[in-house]
């Protein structure tokens, strides 16, 4: 449905995006998550046709979004980081204003409303209402011309918990009328129960691209194995690394490190055998989140030069 190819953006200096390929297929709920600054905006901004890339393709339904954008916006409902409406007009006012901008009859309007959960909230003006009820109304925007694909660019960042129970249910729903849904975030546990595949983007690279069960195979890093020894040298910590640990570290007498679960008993037993008087060890699972962190930490304030 979306093929993205050897992407490339350039911002001057800055690469924002460098040789992205995703093929995002119909009906399908993907995922872009990354740190800020990963490049996931201008990701999304290509796909619709506000950025133009300096490289690569990105076909729609088999259209070259720089050879028709036209046609790729009628076929998509855009939720866009940033939106600003006039703050004059109440909630009804500003999606009739975009209804009769799609070429939409205005019989549905309540229905959106109510999807997103701001119907109560329509005779009200936009400059009172809050950041969340905001995000929900640039989401009923975004939903109104009921499109076959919709992308949605951090859908969840002003929400209260509320509102995201109600933006899962939405997405749910709108997943179950066979839309393909794209959408980014910078915090994973907000949208992996919806996804069906996840890239992880740092630093304008995909780093990682599977489904919620793949990636936690395929990134498992592990458990986290700590041992207090006594007579801790970085020997220790070469012989650990030779048995498959991994981001081993040596804090005062603490040998910390990433290890598969099966291999705890082997390094244990090594480092006795080589002279090392193990004093004690504390271990811990590593969940989906701490491995997202440990792919994209020291990346939020990097300036991809
Ligand atoms: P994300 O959405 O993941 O936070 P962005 O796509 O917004 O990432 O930004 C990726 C990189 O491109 C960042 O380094 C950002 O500062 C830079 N960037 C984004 N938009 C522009 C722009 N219009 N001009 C210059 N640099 C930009």
């Amino acid at each position: 449905m979306i093929k993205i190819e050897n992407l490339t953006k350039d911002y001057g200096n800055i690469k924002a995006l460098l040789g992205v390929s995703l093929d995002i297929e119909k009906a399908e709920t993907f995922a872009i998550v990354g740190p800020n600054g990963a490049g996931k905006t201008t990701l999304l901004n290509t796909i619709v046709g506000l950025v133009h890339p300096s490289g690569g393709k990105i076909t729609v339904d088999n259209i070259e979004v720089s050879k028709n954008p036209k046609e790729i916006k009628k076929r998509i409902g855009y939720l866009p980081q940033r939106i600003s409406f006039h703050e004059n007009l109440s909630v009804l006012e500003i999606i009739e204003f975009y209804a009769s901008l799609r070429g939409i009859n205005n019989n549905n309007l309540e229905n959106v409303l109510s999807a997103v959960g701001i119907l109560e909230q329509r005779n009200k003006k936009v400059g009172a209402l809050s950041g969340g009820m905001l995000q929900r109304l640039a989401l009923a925007q975004a939903i109104i011309s009921d499109p076959p694909i919709l992308i949605l660019d951090e859908p969840t960042i002003s929400l209260d918990p509320e509102g995201r129970i109600a933006f899962k249910k939405l997405i749910r729903e709108e997943k179950s009328k066979g839309k393909t849904i794209l959408l980014s975030s910078h915090i994973l546990s907000y949208i992996e129960e919806l996804a069906d595949r996840i890239a992880i983007l740092v630093r304008g690279k995909v780093v990682a691209l599977d489904t919620l069960g793949g990636l936690r195979t395929r990134l498992k890093m592990g458990s986290i194995l700590e041992v207090v020894i006594e007579n801790l040298s970085s020997q220790a910590l070469s012989l650990v690394e030779d048995l498959g640990a991994k981001n081993a570290t040596i804090n005062g007498n603490r040998l910390r490190f990433f290890i598969s679960p099966e291999d705890k008993s082997k390094v244990i037993k090594t480092l006795v055998e080589n002279g090392f008087n193990v004093m004690d060890l504390w271990t811990e699972d590593s969940s989906l989140e701490e491995i997202f962190i440990k792919y994209t930490e020291g990346d939020s304030n990097s300036s991809n030069q």
